[in-house]
């Protein structure tokens, strides 16, 4: 598994406006959009192209286009809907699939309860998304869920993560032989006794919709 962090001043400026307490809700929305954009190139990097002819004004000259089946975008729900647009805007042929999945509070055990996702993911690139990479246990259920239906080749991209979650993503997925990533935001110090990422941003669905 390769993690990569971004270092970059603008995804740390824009993270530290998204952890700020005092963000409300439609800026937060902006700030994750633009937040997944910047990190979607770097998550991108490996995204399967073809040669394509073309004739400019100039020159016949060969090209690149995405290959077919184009790449998978998975958003888990519900955080993750609020990086969806930002995934798209660089990737717009990507198809779309929604996993539904919950941490339970007490366990902190990830549970799905909504999939519309194709059964066949043969030779599929999946990019998840999802804005924080806490304990890594949905992290681990979905990636394992789409390389059981074939995908072959995972992108995680998250916001934030944590030094345990990463670890629990190790141990979890040390079977797979597919290349997974993780392309974060930023590497935060850990996670507190509820499962909350420290400093981190609170909780990420509420903080993008405003509701409980
Ligand atoms: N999910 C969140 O929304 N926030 C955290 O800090 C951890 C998990």
């Amino acid at each position: 598994m390769h993690v990569h962090v971004a270092d970059h001043p603008l995804v740390a400026h824009k993270l530290t406006y998204l952890r700020d307490k005092r963000t409300d809700s439609p800026t937060f929305r902006r700030l994750a959009e633009e937040l997944v954009t910047l990190l979607a190139y770097e998550a991108t990097r490996d995204v399967r192209t073809e040669p394509f002819e073309i004739e400019t004004p100039v020159a016949r000259t060969t090209g690149v286009k995405l290959s077919s089946p184009k790449p998978l975008v998975v958003p888990i729900l519900r955080a993750g809907l609020g990086m969806l647009e930002g995934m798209v805007r660089l990737l717009p042929s990507a198809e779309v699939g929604f996993l539904g999945m919950q941490r339970n509070e007490e366990t902190l055990e990830a549970i799905t309860y909504a999939n519309r996702l194709p059964d066949d993911l043969a030779g599929r690139q999946c990019y998840v998304v999802d804005p924080m990479l806490a304990t890594g246990g949905t992290l681990a259920m979905t990636i394992r869920y789409l390389a059981d239906r074939g995908a072959d080749d995972i992108t995680a991209v998250t916001l934030l993560a944590t030094p345990e979650g990463i670890a629990h993503l190790e141990h979890e997925l040390a079977d797979l032989d597919i290349p997974i990533k993780i392309v974060t935001g930023a590497m935060d110090e850990r996670l507190d006794e509820k499962g909350y990422i420290v400093p981190g941003l609170g909780d990420a669905g509420d903080r993008l919709y405003g509701v409980v």
